[in-house]
């Protein structure tokens, strides 16, 4: 990939760990043009039993390559997987040379927002559904809580009415 030997050191990275809404998050700290390269996805590649074996346990941090191959990212020093989810997500994650994961932005994206990729059905209903999806666009647009209806002035101020002629 060309485009990462643009950047030089570390300290280029358009990129930090940062505090989000759930806990940590990857945040941009420069300006990134829609269409750029971001980060990889760092960790030891391991089979597909392997892979299996790791989720069984609940690892969270294993990317699937294809149908043979997987990363395992849980090391810390794989930033990319502060990345969190988002159903309105400003990057995706795509498969360069058939083997390394990337993320780049789907659209430009400001220096401070946090990044987000969407992480793919599969994540989303084994893990994120059964616990309420937490992305900004999910707590900005809270399902509509379905209240029971409520009782109208009408009949209360009957039913007080009729408490008062009740009395004697
Ligand atoms: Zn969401």
């Amino acid at each position: 990939m060309a485009r990462r030997t643009l950047r030089k050191s570390d300290n280029d990275k358009p990129y930090r760990v940062g505090r989000s809404r759930t806990g940590l998050g990857l945040f941009a700290t420069a300006a990134i043009a829609k269409g750029d390269f971001i980060i990889d996805y760092k960790g030891r590649r391991i089979g597909h039993a392997q892979a299996q074996r790791l989720e069984a346990r609940g690892a969270r941090y294993v990317f699937e390559i294809d149908s043979r191959w997987s990363i395992d990212g849980s090391s810390r020093r794989n930033l990319m997987r502060y990345a969190n989810h988002s159903c309105r997500p400003n990057a995706e994650s795509a498969l360069a040379n058939g083997k390394i994961i990337i993320l780049r932005a789907i659209k430009n994206i400001a220096s401070g927002d946090e990044i987000t990729y969407d992480y793919g059905e599969e994540y989303f209903e084994l893990f994120i559904k059964p616990v309420g999806c937490k992305c900004a666009k999910c707590a900005n647009e809270p399902r509509k809580i379905r209240l029971k209806p409520a009782r109208t002035r009408r009949s209360s101020a009957q039913r007080s009415g009729d408490a008062r002629s009740g009395r004697p």
